[in-house]
């Protein structure tokens, strides 16, 4: 089934390869020769194509634009030293990626659309994905609605695209993060658990906010009370207390992160005791002033393991404890780079091979 989708491709005549600096790759602005495109219309998906990476025009009554059924995926690949590039948990994206799709009410993009024109574009684009410690090749599956049309509905037509840039080694800096105590993300019953634009647009003022108080991301927490944590910025966030490793559990508030589900199974798999349930700020500064509090950090496609050195609540700012090689977050985030660059065998079965 897989095999058998053939892709109109036309390859650029005007490659960029030989203006890539690797040493000098700022985080989604270099994009690499080539990108997948399909279209929806008449209750079906088009001809895909792979075309040469360029700008594309839409209707001034897109409505996407102006409603917002947009939604995306962030995912990478990685090349390994005998040069063979693997993706990390693609289909997991794709399923987020039709649940997004569903709660948008967006057509589901079928898995061999999906996987083949993501892996002929990586393939195609194969020199553009960088070989050198901690980088990787971002890649960005999202759809849009097309319709050139005012009335508030849902489209009839969609485009479904896949980019990608390649990226260098993320400079893991320990975070200081706020309780955010007045906006909310996500509520119950909202979108928080689907990956669309509005989210993102939606939580950039109260970060603003936090950001010029010097802070680097919010600690999002739920829109009830304030009092259960919920995410960490654009990541999904877990503590190790008490030996224990302690994250938020999905709802529908909640992106369900892949890098949280991945985090989580190799904590099972080492034995390590792993709780998924309501998490509260008052939880984890009491634990922070009972020396139980090991770690904090967040977990996402972009940094993996984003540690987490300082929490602001109620005014008043908390310093966690500094972390060793043998931390919990250390020991997991060199565990999935050995899997990602082919060092550590691959059991789970997360790497797809371009
Ligand atoms: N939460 C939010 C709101 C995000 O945007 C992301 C990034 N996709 C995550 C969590 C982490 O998800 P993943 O591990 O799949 O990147």
């Amino acid at each position: 089934m897989l095999e058998t989708l053939t892709i109109r491709t036309q390859r650029t005549t005007a490659s960029r390869l030989a203006l890539l600096d690797p040493e000098n790759l700022e985080f989604g602005k270099t994009f690499t020769d080539h990108m997948f495109v399909v279209d929806y219309c008449d209750g079906e998906w088009q001809e895909p194509q792979i075309v040469p990476y360029g700008d594309i025009t839409v209707s001034p009554a897109n409505s996407a634009l102006h409603y917002g059924q947009a939604i995306f995926e962030g995912m990478k690949a990685y090349k390994n030293e005998q040069g063979d590039i693997a993706v990390f948990r693609p289909e997991d994206n794709l399923r987020r990626l039709n649940a997004s799709a569903e709660r948008m009410c967006m057509p589901a993009v079928p898995e061999e659309l999906f996987m083949q024109g993501l892996l002929q574009l990586i393939k195609l684009d194969a020199e553009w994905v960088p070989n050198t410690q901690g980088t990787s090749l971002y890649i960005r599956p999202f759809m849009f609605a097309t319709d050139g049309m005012l009335g508030v509905r849902p489209s009839d037509t969609y485009r479904f695209m896949i980019i990608t840039c390649p990226v260098g080694a993320f400079y893991n800096k320990a975070l200081r993060v706020r309780f955010e105590e007045k906006y909310v993300r996500s509520a119950e019953g909202g979108a928080g658990y689907a990956k669309n634009a509005g989210n993102y647009g939606a939580s950039m003022y109260p970060t603003k906010l936090a950001q010029q108080e010097g802070y680097n991301q919010l600690l999002w927490t739920d829109a009830s009370e304030h009092r259960y944590i919920e995410e960490s910025g654009t990541m999904n966030v877990a503590f190790v207390i008490g030996g224990k490793l302690i994250t938020p559990a999905l709802s529908t508030s909640i992106l369900d992160g892949i890098t949280r589900r991945s985090v989580l199974q190799l904590a099972r798999d080492w034995g390590m005791t792993v709780e998924e349930r309501k998490v509260s700020a008052v939880e984890v500064l009491d634990a922070l002033a009972a020396g139980t509090l090991e770690e904090a950090f967040g977990v996402g496609t972009a940094a993996t393991i984003a540690p987490i050195a300082v929490i602001g609540y109620q005014g008043q700012d908390h310093t966690l404890p500094t972390t060793g090689p043998q931390a919990f977050s250390r020991r997991v985030s060199d565990a999935l780079t050995a899997i990602r660059t082919g060092a550590a065998p691959d059991t789970h079965g997360w790497m797809v091979q371009v």
